[in-house]
């Protein structure tokens, strides 16, 4: 399947440790919008350490610049 495929290319250029897309829509003058979740089942507070598998919170990071460089092998 094209967009799965592109999902997972999306996923690898990204390079987000432990971080999955799920999706990504292109909104004029905003960007590109992608939606993920995290690999691992569980996660550390980083102020005490404790591990917990339970959501607290669903967050929103605006990302304004990444350093992308994607090679493409000559056919
Ligand atoms: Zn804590």
């Amino acid at each position: 399947m094209v967009k799965k495929r592109a999902i997972r290319i999306i996923t690898e250029i990204l390079d987000l440790k432990d971080v999955k897309v799920l999706s990504q829509r292109l909104h004029n003058e905003i960007g590109i919008i992608f939606q993920t979740e995290s690999i691992k089942s569980y996660s550390v507070c980083p102020n005490c350490g404790t591990k917990s598998e339970k959501l607290h919170q669903n967050h929103r990071h605006i990302v304004s610049q990444l350093a992308v460089s994607v090679s493409v092998p000559p056919n």
